[in-house]
């Protein structure tokens, strides 16, 4: 069998509970075919907009570069903390695309956060579908136009909740491309 040749790094912006990381990290894993290296450090938040009473997405990937170690292929940071984007009222996450970084916000993918009934496997299947389209974005993958497809742009949870954590074939081939060249 073919050795990996990296890892992705799995780090988080404040307490996210490890059993949520534990789930996206075998899963992930299949996903993509590389070993998830849990990263010890918590970093704490940044760009906090006291106004908005939101960080912004920015400011956390710049920070998240920096804290990136040299050896992981790519790193993704999750976060209970929400995010916004200029221009957007919130975000789900966001990531360098083509580049090495990612984000993923779980605070509203909590069926709690919205006024419905709480559900755990409804949140990780949210969760796995946020990370796995930011992780997609840093294989070069853009916004797919099925609704079905993971790369498809989600403004709120009725997208996520309707795709589903797989890539559309014209998507599923664009990742092997990037993944062969890891
Ligand atoms: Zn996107
Ligand atoms: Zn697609």
């Amino acid at each position: 069998m073919k050795e990996p040749k990296g890892f992705i790094g799995l780090t988080r912006f404040g307490p996210v509970a490890a059993e949520i990381e534990e789930h996206l990290r075998c899963e992930l894993a299949r996903r993509f075919g590389l070993p998830i290296r849990r990263l010890g450090e918590e970093l704490a938040p940044v760009g906090w907009n006291p106004e908005r009473q939101q960080y912004l997405g920015e400011a956390m990937l710049a920070e998240l570069h920096h804290a990136a170690p040299p050896d992981a292929v790519r790193v993704l940071a999750l976060t209970e903390v929400d995010l916004y984007a200029p221009e957007m009222d919130f975000i789900f996450g966001q990531a360098e695309v083509g580049g090495r970084t990612a984000i993923v916000s779980l605070h509203r993918l909590h069926p709690e956060a919205s006024g419905e009934a709480p559900n755990r496997i409804l949140f990780l299947r949210r969760a796995l579908v946020e990370c796995v389209h930011e992780l997609g974005h840093t294989f070069g993958l853009v916004h797919c136009p099925f609704a079905s497809c993971v790369m498809h742009f989600s403004e709120g949870l009725e997208e996520t909740d309707r795709k589903g954590p797989g890539f559309c074939h014209e998507h599923a081939r664009q990742l092997r491309a990037a993944l062969a060249q890891v």
